[in-house]
């Protein structure tokens, strides 16, 4: 499919919708007091017991007015606190990078923000502008095409490469510069069945990383500490609280790992299969885009279940 004939040209968000930017470091401290507010426990800073087992930082020790002691795990995709408690992670490999870059001197609309996938390719290339003259872009890419986009010297190679995707950005990057690092990440995802252990939960990243090129990794954090945070306001038992919590995670992150799945499918897989499957359900999509279901805008408690996902690929 040549660009010209790209399924969603351009999708205006109604009010209610909110784009996903985020300040991870200030997220970490946020979500603690959110917990901490709203499940009116004690905290005690930083447990000074605590930092050989649990960096500063990134996991807290809590007590209730009850007793209970317990530690809440954020330290991301790499997580060491859930290799160290000895968490079980399960792993599915997907056969993408996403390499992401801070520009300027962008000669790009800045009132659109693109992105444009191309499945005959297998990439997709994502634009957005940031006000200030600054552009947050994307690509991602195989991990067949035999390079690695990491570092300044690489970003010749990142703006020839993303108009592969989408031929105007050749212009838009004519003259772009770096403003941050250029670095990119595998986009597989990695997951805790149950992420509650012996008085350690985890959240976010540590949780389950999911694929970043579809954006949802901060609202599966936040939900998190919302779900954290109403279970700890149900019970003084915190070791049930805690294992509600993950049940309840294990349920809505399969959600979010399925509509990826079949996303990727659709948009990203440039196999003969998918291309068959493409070739049924995109004239459909086409003529009624809420065919491919919303979980990313709408959240994870929208239906999910055999008819969306036929209904998706144009069965019926
Ligand atoms: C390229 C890319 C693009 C993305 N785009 C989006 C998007 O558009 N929307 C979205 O919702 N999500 C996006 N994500 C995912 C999002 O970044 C994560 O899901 C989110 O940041 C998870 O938050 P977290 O607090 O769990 O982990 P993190 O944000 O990774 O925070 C963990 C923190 O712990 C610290 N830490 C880790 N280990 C230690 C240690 N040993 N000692 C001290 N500190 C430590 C880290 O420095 C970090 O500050 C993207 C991810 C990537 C890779």
């Amino acid at each position: 499919m040549g660009y010209e004939n790209a399924l969603v040209p351009r999708r205006h968000l109604n009010g209610g919708s909110s784009l996903k930017s985020f300040k991870h470091r200030l997220f970490c401290i946020h979500r603690h007091l959110v917990i901490l507010s709203v499940a009116n426990l004690s905290f005690e800073g930083i447990n000074t017991s605590a930092p050989k087992i649990f960096p500063v930082f990134i996991a807290k020790t809590f007590h209730s007015t009850r007793g209970n002691k317990w530690k809440v795990a954020a330290d991301g995709r790499g997580s060491v606190a859930r290799k160290w408690i000895g968490f079980a992670v399960q792993e599915q490999s997907n056969p993408f990078y996403m390499a992401g870059v801070l520009l300027t001197d962008v000669k790009a609309p800045t009132d659109t923000i693109y992105f444009i996938f191309n499945p005959d390719l297998g990439m997709c290339a994502v634009l957005i502008p940031l006000g200030n003259c600054r552009f947050r872009a994307y690509f991602i890419y195989p991990k067949t095409v035999g390079y690695r986009l990491q570092g300044d010297s690489m970003l010749r190679l990142f703006t020839s490469e993303s108009p592969k995707v989408y031929p105007p950005l050749a212009e838009y990057y004519a003259e772009a510069k770096s403003i941050g690092p250029l670095a990119s990440f595998d986009a597989s995802d990695s997951w805790v069945e149950h992420p509650y252990r012996d008085g350690v939960v985890l959240v976010g990243d540590a949780a389950a990383t999911t694929d970043p090129t579809f954006g949802q990794g901060l609202s599966l954090a936040l939900r998190d500490a919302r779900t954290l945070r109403d279970e700890l306001s149900k019970d003084s038992d915190w070791a049930a609280a805690a294992s509600r919590y993950a049940d309840q995670r294990r349920v809505y992150f399969r959600t979010w790992h399925t509509v990826e799945a079949w996303l990727r499918t659709l948009f990203q897989d440039p196999s003969p299969e998918a291309a068959a499957l493409r070739a049924k359900a995109m004239p459909l999509i086409a003529q009624d885009p809420t065919r491919v279901p919303d979980h990313i805008h709408s959240g994870l408690d929208l239906p999910l279940n055999e008819q969306v996902r036929a209904r998706m690929f144009g069965e019926y």
